[in-house]
């Protein structure tokens, strides 16, 4: 143990025998330093290792180390191998897959034992024949096992040399503080990862908790614009989007049409066919206007068997001929019950706002479109239901 000791020829304590101490000593010292500053957050467990054993290799005069990494399926394996030529020449060393089951060779018995084994002539030991080619036998071998903080075996820590009686009490001491610090760095890095991997996993619970409660935000959020029964826009959607249509026609003076429209007797069909029977004609109802208006148009259920549109971009002219379609389309709509036919009308009451009636200051608000367009609704039932009637601002008028 002197790769220190060049140039540091101290005449007293060479007398003394002092000399060789102290540099053993110092290169002791500086391996357990070295040891003590790797960064245990490499990519992985190998390279840790590797580096731990480069730093043991280079302050002590040990021929090769090796470590045996207990793996999952309880057998102490190989993962990293350097010597000292290696190290120099800055070789990689792919070791042999060597392997031992637990109590196998001295590797197995320092993993069997938990206490490090020193083999001081491993040509004679039969412990050893396990290597095949008998020039590869080293001369002593000490093997010991590394724990991690809580006890448990991490694998076996194994050094070399050439000579038999090699290693020393020195040597000995040493390698028990090494394992330790070893073993603490290595339990560091598990810990760490695991920490990390717990953070990963519950950040990636996390973010699918927010995915979820998104979707279910959507889904309320959805649902509170719809009408369950027929799947068209509520009374909710209608308000929010009105302002939209009134500020455009503010703007830039859009036309548009408001049409409140009323299934005729509807209490009848309930009466005589059931609910349920009276939801399935709602809905085909509801089907019906879906495809007479456009996209760019609003429809909804407003309530009950009332539904309520606005036909943007639309004058007084069109859109009464829109709601006659309309009117027309739902007339012509038939459902069965035990072969009895089963037919309904429906009235329109009309409020258009052309685009020169009013000064913006005086455009009314929607309620009092509502109002008007409920007005001419009353008109048409009054009239006699089956009909489209126009609010003009003026009077009703009958259509
Ligand atoms: P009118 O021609 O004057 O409009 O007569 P009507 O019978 O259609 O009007 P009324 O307001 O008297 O009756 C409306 C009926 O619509 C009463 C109610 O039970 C029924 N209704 C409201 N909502 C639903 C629903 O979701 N499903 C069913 N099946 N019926 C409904
Ligand atoms: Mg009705
Ligand atoms: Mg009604």
């Amino acid at each position: 143990m002197s790769q220190f000791s060049a140039g540091m020829q101290n005449p007293v304590l060479a007398g003394l025998g002092m000399q060789d101490l102290l540099v053993d000593l110092v290169n002791a010292l500086s391996a357990v330093k070295q040891l003590s500053e790797i960064d245990y957050q490499v990519d992985d467990e190998k390279s840790l290792i590797r580096q731990a054993l480069a730093s043991l290799i280079q302050y002590q005069d040990m021929e090769r180390c090796s470590f045996f990494i207990l793996d999952d399926g309880g057998l102490l394996t190989n993962i990293v191998g350097i010597s000292i030529d290696e190290l120099n020449e800055a070789k990689i060393d792919n070791p042999a897959p060597l392997r031992f089951k637990i109590g196998e060779g001295l590797i197995g018995a320092a993993a069997a034992s938990g206490i490090l084994q020193h083999c001081q002539n491993c040509r004679d030991d039969q412990r050893f024949e396990k290597i095949a080619n008998p020039k590869q036998t080293p001369g002593s071998v000490i093997s010991v096992p590394v724990f991690t903080l809580n006890r448990n075996l991490i694998g076996v820590l194994n050094v070399s040399h050439p000579e038999v009686n090699f290693f020393t009490e020195w040597h000995i001491r040493l390698l028990e503080v090494y394992k330790n610090i070893l073993g603490q760095l290595i339990t560091t890095r598990r810990l760490v990862q695991h920490m990390e991997q717990q953070i990963a996993s519950r950040t990636a619970e996390l973010e699918s908790l927010v995915a979820e409660t998104n979707q279910l935000k959507d889904h309320f959020a959805s649902m509170s614009m719809h009408d369950q029964l027929t799947g068209l826009h509520n009374r909710r959607f209608f308000y929010d989007q009105v302002e939209v249509v009134i500020a455009h026609h503010k703007r830039y003076k859009n036309s548009f049409c408001l049409l409140v429209m009323d299934i005729d007797h509807f209490k009848v069909i309930n009466d005589r066919f059931g609910h349920l029977f009276g939801d399935q004609v709602l809905i085909g109802v509801a089907n019906a206007l879906k495809r007479q208006v456009r996209s760019s148009d609003i429809l909804v259920r407003f309530g009950g068997e009332e539904f309520v549109a606005i036909f943007t971009n639309t004058r007084g002219d069109n859109g009464k001929t829109f709601a006659e379609r309309i009117r027309q389309e739902i007339k012509s709509l038939q459902w069965f019950v035990d072969e009895e036919p089963v037919n309904l009308t429906m009235s329109i009451g009309l409020y258009c706002l052309n685009c020169d009636m009013y000064a913006p200051q005086q455009i009314p608000d929607i309620d009092q479109m509502i109002n008007y367009a409920d007005n001419a609704l009353y008109k048409a039932k009054e009239n006699g239901r089956d009909q489209t009637v126009v609010f003009d601002g003026s009077g009703l008028e009958a259509g």
